[in-house]
């Protein structure tokens, strides 16, 4: 985002954040001055100093179908990553740490059509990372594909649904008209953390995999009275027959 003339008492955020202007280049970026674990709060977007707004401004986030919010602090100057280190959360107003957490010293960026539809400024994304979508103007004009694998508010959800059954009408497809989106219509930190559960769901399952095919590859270069005792304690650690395995 481009430097602006701050109308707020700087530094704003002075714990958490750090602003660089860089004057040469009219750019600016911050960094985060904590470290936080997934999902952890970051700052809230509170009231003062965030003030609503009708329409969408270069200082604004969508927080809604039809609202948005001038932030009103340095907050203005987290910028935009296709592979983003927050998350803001416009539905519970909650600026989160990414799935990865944050590190003190790292740039705080977000997934800016993650909260906007269209965009006041479009601009080319110049954020280097291997998933960059490019043009960054708003939800509105990116692909389903595009957005996947990003954390997007429940508001974008919802107007997509809307543009897909928009889409579906104008070409005569009915038959074909996407079923609605459950993200739609559930809180997006529910969504996110259940994304979170089922990814470390998955970590638990392959170690439970990894650790069941190590013992019993471990207990074939054995003799035959060890592997018969190695066999039910290996099949009891991967949940097979429970917890209540009583060896004889
Ligand atoms: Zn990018």
């Amino acid at each position: 985002m481009a430097p602006l003339t701050p109308h707020w008492k700087q530094p704003s955020h002075p714990d958490i954040q750090d602003v660089v202007i860089n004057e040469q280049e009219f750019t600016s970026k911050s960094l985060s001055k904590v470290s936080l674990p997934p999902f952890g709060l970051y700052a809230k977007m509170d009231f003062p100093p965030c003030t609503l707004a009708d329409k969408p401004t270069y200082a604004t986030v969508q927080i809604d179908q039809d609202k948005h919010l001038n932030l009103n602090s340095d907050l203005l100057y987290i910028n935009h990553s296709c592979e983003p280190s927050l998350i803001f959360d416009t539905a519970n107003l909650n600026i989160l740490a990414g799935p990865n957490g944050l590190k003190a010293g790292e740039e705080l960026t977000f997934f800016y059509p993650s909260s906007e539809w269209s965009m006041d400024q479009p601009f080319d994304c110049l954020c280097g990372k291997p998933t960059c979508r490019g043009r960054i103007a708003g939800a509105k004009d990116m692909s389903k594909e595009q957005l996947e694998g990003l954390w997007i508010n429940g508001h974008i959800h919802k107007l997509l649904e809307l543009k897909a059954a928009e889409d579906a009408k104008l070409s005569g497809n009915g038959n074909h008209f996407v079923k609605a989106d459950r993200r739609a219509t559930e809180d997006p930190t529910a969504q996110a953390l259940r994304d979170a559960l089922k990814h470390a769901e998955k970590v638990v399952e392959a170690a439970q995999l990894a650790l069941h095919s190590y013992i019993e590859s471990a207990g074939s270069g054995y003799n035959g009275a060890s592997a018969s005792r190695r066999g039910p304690t290996s099949r009891e650690l991967s949940g097979e027959m429970g917890g209540d395995t009583v060896l004889a």
